[in-house]
């Protein structure tokens, strides 16, 4: 129904030579509601919305439900960008209101995305598809978001989709491998390493996590990532602590995105039984964006994971808003201070002492405090006299391969005994 409508609305505009608009319009927390207040509750909502929605078009326009929590509409016989602005920003409003869902205002916030007739295409298949990257770029951009579709969308959809498709295939293939950077000690002596995910393409190149988590983390690929990765650092880890009678310890990076999830605890349980390496020795880097959200379901699953016998870290302290009342609120034993602060340390004396006062209250709380992106001797030094206890940076060591991080450790352990 909805294809033949805008057929028929596009092919009046061509006659009329007006122009319209396509509007996909997704909830932004349709699946947190769904999944705590149950499908009533999900139901509930979509009719809601859609009514709202509804009441703020007018009668030459259309909306039309695309399944899920997703809405289309055709705005017809637009006049200018202005109106098209109010009309928009109107049904925003309107459609962000609380609803009152089984006694629980829950705040609705939607992301849009938006195509223009014959700006963005001609035909109903382009104008869609158009709205949809618009939208796309909309979530991306943050929640509650209008996005006007470019044609540089287009491109960054399409580069999107390669390395979505391209990951997949990754995956079945076990195509991630993993990078060790070594974690060190005031002592110099290596007591842990951070497993970073590597991705080697025979076509593209190396391509960085900074480029392929996000992507996975929206495409549904970042589980199977991790337990990727995770499975492989340990049966690595567990496998040269036998070897060596040592007990480095192994740090993984958990997207926020993991903690959505019911079962985390046991699905990271299995990923690592194989291995035989002790949750002891496990340290799951989380970060901030993480305890912004839902926090009741994600303190329970940060205690789970504790009770298990990981520790938890705090990744790239000193970024973001970086609440003192996170290193209180939450079960966390490492502090990672983010190599941002680290990198003034030298230059900057304000710097310097930031870094130095929450190396101070770390310690104080009885946290293990990691000073990250260490890169220069002057740093180091200065960070071991504020009582630092661990050390990870390019001056200490680069992220290693396997071999090589074996390598390392047999030369400290001949040179230190
Ligand atoms: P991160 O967790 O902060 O990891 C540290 C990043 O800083 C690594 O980049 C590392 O190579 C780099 N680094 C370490 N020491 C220095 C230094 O002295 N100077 C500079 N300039 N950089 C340094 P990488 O491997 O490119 O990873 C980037 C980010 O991607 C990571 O930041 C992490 O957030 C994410 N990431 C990597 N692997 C995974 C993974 O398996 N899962 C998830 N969820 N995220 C991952
Ligand atoms: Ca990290
Ligand atoms: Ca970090």
């Amino acid at each position: 129904m909805l294809y033949d409508r805008l057929k028929q609305s596009v092919a009046r505009a061509a006659r009329a030579q007006s122009r319209l608009a396509v509007v996909f319009i997704d909830l932004d927390n349709f699946k947190f509601i769904n999944d705590n207040l149950g499908h009533d509750a999900g139901d509930q909502l979509l009719k809601t919305v859609a009514g709202r929605i509804a009441g703020s078009i007018r009668k030459l326009d259309t909306v039309a439900r695309l399944g899920g929590d997703e809405f289309v509409l055709i705005l017809n016989d637009l006049d200018s960008e202005e109106g098209l602005w109010t009309l928009l920003e109107r049904i925003r409003l309107k459609t962000s209101q609380p609803v009152l869902l089984q006694e629980h205002s829950c705040n609705v916030s939607a992301s849009m995305g938006v195509a223009l007739y014959p700006r963005d295409g001609v035909d109903e298949q382009t104008l869609l598809r158009h709205a949809d990257v618009a939208m796309y770029a909309a979530k991306a951009a943050g929640k509650d978001n209008l996005h006007f579709f470019t044609g540089k969308l287009d491109q960054q959809s399409d580069e999107r989709f390669t390395l979505e498709r391209e990951m997949r295939l990754a995956l079945e293939q076990d195509g991630f491998s993993v990078a060790y950077q070594p974690k060190f000690d005031r002592h110099g002596k290596m007591v842990g390493v951070e497993a970073l995910a590597r991705w080697h393409h025979a076509q593209l190149g190396d391509i960085g996590p900074d480029r392929f988590i996000p992507v996975a983390e929206e495409c549904g690929l970042i589980l199977p990532l991790t337990m990727s990765i995770l499975r492989k650092a340990s049966m690595a880890i567990a496998r040269y602590n036998r070897m060596a009678a040592s007990s480095i310890s192994l740090a993984v990076n958990l997207s926020p995105r993991l903690f959505e999830r019911d079962h985390l605890c046991r699905e990271l349980a299995s990923a690592l039984a194989d291995s035989g390496l002790s949750p002891d020795l496990l340290e799951l880097e989380i970060t901030e964006s993480l305890l912004l959200g839902d926090t009741e379901h994600i303190i329970s699953q940060m205690q789970e994971l504790q009770g298990w016998g990981a520790q938890l870290a705090m990744d790239d302290f000193g970024t973001g808003y970086s609440s003192l009342a996170y290193l209180v609120r939450f079960p966390l034993g490492i502090i990672k201070i983010d190599r941002s602060l680290v990198a003034g340390i030298e230059s900057n004396e304000q710097q310097r002492m930031v870094v130095s006062a929450v190396v101070t209250l770390g310690r104080n709380l009885g946290k293990t405090v990691v000073a990250e992106g260490v890169e220069t001797a002057e740093q180091l030094q200065l960070l071991r006299e504020m009582e630092c206890c661990q050390y990870q940076g390019f001056g200490l060591s680069v992220p290693l391969s396997e071999a090589a991080l074996h390598g390392r450790l047999q030369q400290e352990a001949a040179c230190c005994g």
